[in-house]
């Protein structure tokens, strides 16, 4: 298969650990018979270093162009930096919101997976953590409370403020359905989480998501209430497969559900639209304190390349196989510094990229 990978690297740490994927995503090529074109895309601060502005519409274009992108982080240190004395909408991170935007990425993807070898990371008591978890938080990025009219007046000499909360049923329904799609290539489970017994909207997405439900015997549908659902995720985390939650409910219970792993170096993200194309980066910033050190840990923005594989191309079986080389160097005790405790032996960013090509044959 001839695969066309738009590349970030980015800024800080994001051109060392997307050299890494790029690496595994070679090797995984190699082995399994693929094509790989990239195409390398400026953006963020180190677009602002050579146009003056963190995205460009050529940028915007060749990220069109590919079939998916993978990106490191963006960003520097938000004191020191030049980049930070500009206006806002020329920060770095403006960038990355105008991408998201101009490629209509409404859906957002973040798995939390606790590894049997990192469980000592969890802050979860050992009984729960013992039984370990996987799952995926799906969360709507383009609508709901953070794009709804908002407004500050002063009513009988109060400050009044107001935000207002709309989806409409298109909006709903097209997440919903890629929560669907998703869990068909898990565990078969999605937990739609709600405010339905006060929101009109949660009412309004809890039938939406039924409707949709219908045209997937296979997955269990249950509802939960988010309130509910923030206690079950420290309660009980393995119970969960997909979640899927509109826009702030997905903002707080995607961060809670990161914690729990208790390891940020470790954290993939995927945002789609509704073709296969999807942008793929870890969850972590650009870490400007380790820039340059060669320590950073590649593995979320590898994770993220195998969520690219299994999500934009459906390629299941490579992307099973980085999984699979990431446990593979866990067990076998290699720990970046993030991730580093006693007995274990300390690996660098490339030498961590070097054993988990080694472990895909
Ligand atoms: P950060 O995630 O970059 O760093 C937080 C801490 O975690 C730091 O101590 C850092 O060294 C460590 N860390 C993060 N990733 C690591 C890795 N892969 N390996 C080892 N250690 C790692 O958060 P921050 O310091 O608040 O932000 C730094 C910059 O990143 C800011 O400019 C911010 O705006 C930007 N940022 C970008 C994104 C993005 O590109 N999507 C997301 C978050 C923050």
């Amino acid at each position: 298969m001839k695969l066309s990978i738009g590349c970030i690297p980015g800024d800080g740490i994001g051109p060392e650990i997307v050299a890494e994927a790029k690496k595994v995503l070679n090797k995984v090529a190699q082995v399994y018979g693929h094509e790989i074109a990239y195409t390398d895309i400026l953006m963020g601060g180190a677009s602002i270093d050579v146009h003056g502005v963190p995205l460009t519409e050529e940028a915007i274009a060749a990220a069109r162009g590919s079939d998916a992108v993978l990106m490191g982080s963006i960003g520097g240190n938000t004191v020191t930096s030049p980049w930070y004395r500009l206006a806002p909408n020329l920060r770095p991170e403006a960038g990355l919101l105008g991408l998201r935007k101009a490629l209509n990425l409404f859906a957002n993807l973040r798995p939390a997976v606790l590894y049997d070898e990192l469980a000592d990371a969890c802050p979860l008591k050992k009984e729960i953590s013992a039984a370990g978890f996987d799952m995926m938080i799906m969360r709507e990025l383009t609508g709901g409370l953070y794009f709804g009219e908002r407004y500050t007046t002063q009513e009988g000499g109060l400050r009044r403020a107001v935000d207002t909360l709309a989806y409409d049923e298109k909006e709903i329904r097209r997440i919903a359905i890629k929560g669907f799609d998703i869990a068909m290539k898990r565990r078969k489970k999605v937990t739609s989480v709600d405010k339905a017994n006060v929101l009109d909207s949660s009412r309004l997405w809890r039938q939406v998501v039924e409707e949709v439900a219908a045209d997937y015997p296979e997955v269990a549908l249950e509802h939960m209430l988010v309130d509910n659902c923030a206690m079950q995720l420290v309660k009980d985390p393995a119970q969960f497969d997909v979640i899927l939650t509109e826009n702030m409910f997905g903002d707080i219970l995607s961060d809670e559900a990161s914690m729990v792993t208790g390891s940020i170096g470790m954290l993939a993200s995927a945002s789609l639209n509704d073709t296969k194309f999807g942008l793929y980066e870890p969850s972590h910033g650009s870490a400007p304190d380790i820039a340059g050190k060669g320590i950073a840990n590649p593995i979320a923005t590898i994770l993220s390349a195998a969520m690219m594989l299994r999500y934009s191309f459906d390629l299941d079986a490579e992307a099973g196989a980085i999984e699979g080389a990431v446990k593979a160097v866990l067990k076998k005790g290699y720990r970046t510094v993030d991730i580093m405790s006693e007995g274990c032996v300390q690996a660098g960013c490339k030498e961590m990229g070097d054993l988990l090509a080694d472990e895909i044959r």
